[in-house]
């Protein structure tokens, strides 16, 4: 017997996870833009400590790690929604603003999971094209919106293309937003951006009542596995929508004692930003020794158009990443992600940079 699923269920995409889980070790894995490094010693030993009391449910506030944010970001506890990745708040709010007769705006090619939205409430999404560069062309965005747009996306920097935007351009975006649409500014990777500082753009709250800024735990502090995301918002009236239409205790309490405790190192964390930065300017060297001009990275991957000799971009693309794989390195098919003939390569660890750049040296010739 077929299992019949709703329609709504028969609309939402599958996730574009990538492969490579069950590969034997000494796989790049350059698919997934995680950290190359595992967690800090003191991280895995917080997550640890707590599980010895995992029969108690988590104190829903979750006030330890909401005041150790509150204390990084200078945004007040209350807030600060804090979630099961910040997927989780991104659902939570997609679920507690869109119905069918309203709209979403958001970019194209831009994060993968915005497009479940889309299909999980019945809500239009208006995709706006990337500029020529690979970057947000926010004046369109600003002008997609019209009076059923109940929620705007903008991914700074850009996942899959790794581009970012200003402050000053984003500042002038988010006043052009009327007020009665919620802005959602997902920084995921912000911690990687040469563009503006994270302290920064927590000013933006000031500047709309309904913005949402959202970070996550999954890549600057290499705990994608435990998945903890956060949400800045105007007001805490933002954090109640999100927390309404969620199952309770949705972040477990190993995941909010690690995320604490990541908070709690500056140094080692400054020295990641400092490893993905010399990551970024080592493999830009070597694609453009390759004869390819990656787009301008503020993220801890890049993104670059394949030569496509015989005009086949998508042939090509399959092409290339087959013969990585034989090579035991992962990167992500750009054609997944909105754009046939591109890849998306996360940085690894200098020596799987190197291996990445030499396999697709040998790919390419
Ligand atoms: C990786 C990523 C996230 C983070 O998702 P988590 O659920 O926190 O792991 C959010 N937004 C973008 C654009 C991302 O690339």
């Amino acid at each position: 017997m077929p299992l019949k699923l709703t329609r709504t269920a028969e609309k939402i995409p599958y996730y574009p996870a990538a492969g490579g889980y069950s590969l034997p070790d000494g796989v790049a894995l350059l698919a997934s833009n995680e950290c190359p490094d595992p967690p800090l010693p003191e991280v895995v030993q917080a997550a640890s400590a707590a599980l010895v009391a995992t029969n108690r449910y988590p104190d829903p506030s979750y006030l330890p790690l909401r005041e150790a944010l509150a204390e990084h970001t200078g945004v007040e506890a209350e807030r600060i929604a804090v979630g099961n990745g910040s997927c989780d708040l991104l659902l939570a709010l997609g679920e507690a603003l869109l119905e069918e007769g309203t709209e979403l705006v958001h970019a194209w090619p831009s994060f993968s999971v915005y497009p479940h939205l889309e299909a999980a409430t019945g809500a239009t999404a208006v995709r706006v094209p990337l500029d020529a560069d690979h970057r947000h062309d926010l004046d369109a965005i600003a002008d997609a919106i019209t009076e059923r747009t109940r929620l705007v996306i903008v991914c700074n920097p850009n996942n899959p293309t790794s581009t970012a935007v200003g402050l000053d351009a984003l500042r002038a975006f988010v006043r052009r937003v009327p007020e009665d649409v919620v802005v959602l500014l997902d920084e995921a990777y912000v911690e990687f951006a040469e563009a503006y500082r994270p302290e920064e753009s927590v000013a933006l709250l000031e500047e709309h009542p309904h913005l949402v800024i959202l970070r996550t735990f999954s890549k600057l502090y290499g705990l994608a596995g435990l998945r903890v995301g956060y949400g800045l918002c105007s007001t805490p009236e933002l954090v109640g929508a999100v927390s309404r239409v969620r199952q309770p205790f949705s972040l477990n309490v190993a995941a909010a004692a690690a995320a604490t405790e990541a908070l709690r190192h500056p140094g080692a964390t400054a020295a990641r930003i400092a490893q993905a930065r010399e990551s970024r300017a080592a493999v830009a060297a070597g694609l453009r020794a390759l004869g390819i001009e990656p787009a301008a990275s503020e993220a801890n991957f890049v993104w670059f158009d394949l030569p496509a000799a015989d005009g086949d971009a998508g042939a090509a693309e399959q092409r290339v990443i087959a013969a990585l794989r034989e090579e035991r390195v992962l990167v992500r098919s750009g054609g997944a992600l909105g754009r046939e003939g591109a890849l998306r390569v996360t940085y690894g660890t200098p020596e799987e940079n190197g291996r990445f750049l030499a396999a697709l040296g040998r790919a390419l010739a």
